[in-house]
């Protein structure tokens, strides 16, 4: 299939896109129009062939819901919900599934709620690459939910369970927390102080929090949720690509142990303390820097 019939199927496909949502011209014209009221979240990410997914052992579906997956994973830890998104791929000269890769993306990005309205697709000599902006709205009453709103005396929780991504596949199938970052939202408000996914490893993430807020996250190992078969607290630091939510509740907030709209658990893992950055306290009170735990995306 040559380019230009990979864009045309591309439109055909997304032209019942248009009275969706906030669609009102999708893909076709120069440009979508999408009607977006109050504060807009916008993300965008890339999903490299061999550095994101092996493209041996890795299935079409599972490549588009990867590339899909992570861009709303940041809307969520905004604390938004997805409304609108664009894609682009270059393929591999002579690669033959193009137009089931965007069907899939497709698919994924209305699952969640972001209907693709626009996409380009090139061809070249180099790895598969994809790239998918989303577009977001803030929660109605919590506004966007930054990185830099934690203070000393929060306490720090994560949902889900660390560690093993990629040796469990898990990084090809999470689901990203959107429905769980909107019930916090609604139900701490403004106690909700900061908030990132887990994209580069607990430590590295939570290290961003602590440097954007001016403060030190302090996370007890023996603490941290691990998924079975995660060898011990270092692992479940540093696998990366949980894409669980780390978030920080002013001191005295109750938060349950569970989501009420998902199940999906909640665990306590640490305190906001004066400082900077991240350490994480091993169980005879030892710290250690939690920075060079993370994984290396660009590595
Ligand atoms: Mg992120």
């Amino acid at each position: 299939m040559r380019e230009s019939e990979l864009l045309e199927h591309i439109e055909r496909r997304s032209r019942v896109l248009a009275g969706r949502g906030g669609v009102e011209v999708g893909p076709g014209d120069d440009a979508a129009v999408v009607r977006l009221t109050g504060e807009t979240l916008l993300t965008v990410d890339q999903l490299v062939g061999g550095r994101h997914f092996d493209p041996a052992k890795t299935s079409v579906d599972e490549i588009a819901r990867k590339a899909v997956a992570r861009s709303v994973s940041d809307i969520a830890a905004m604390g938004g919900r997805p409304v609108a998104g664009l894609a682009t791929g270059c393929l591999p000269r002579g690669c033959e599934f193009g137009d089931a890769l965007f069907d899939r993306m497709f698919h994924w990005a209305l699952h969640w709620g972001c209907p693709l309205v626009g996409g380009d697709i090139s061809v070249s000599d180099g790895p598969l690459v994809l790239t998918v902006t989303v577009a977001g709205r803030v929660h109605e009453s919590r506004g966007a939910v930054l990185r830099s709103g934690a203070r000393a005396g929060d306490s720090v929780y994560v949902t889900g369970a660390l560690g093993g991504s990629l040796v469990s596949g898990r990084h090809l199938s999470f689901e990203p927390r959107v429905e769980e970052a909107a019930w916090l939202c609604g139900l701490l408000g403004d106690r909700l102080r900061s908030m990132i996914d887990l994209s580069d490893g607990l430590g590295r993430d939570a290290a961003r929090v602590g440097r954007a807020s001016g403060v030190r996250v302090r996370l007890e190992a023996a603490a941290l949720p691990l998924h079975r078969g995660v060898a011990d607290w270092r692992a479940g630091a540093s696998d990366g690509e949980d894409y669980e939510l780390l978030f920080t509740v002013e001191r005295g907030a109750m938060v349950p142990a569970c989501c009420e709209a998902t199940g999906t658990a909640v665990t306590r893992i640490g305190t906001v303390v004066a400082g900077t950055g991240c350490v994480i306290v091993g169980e005879s009170g030892e710290e250690y820097g939690a920075e060079n735990l993370g994984w290396e995306h660009s590595g």
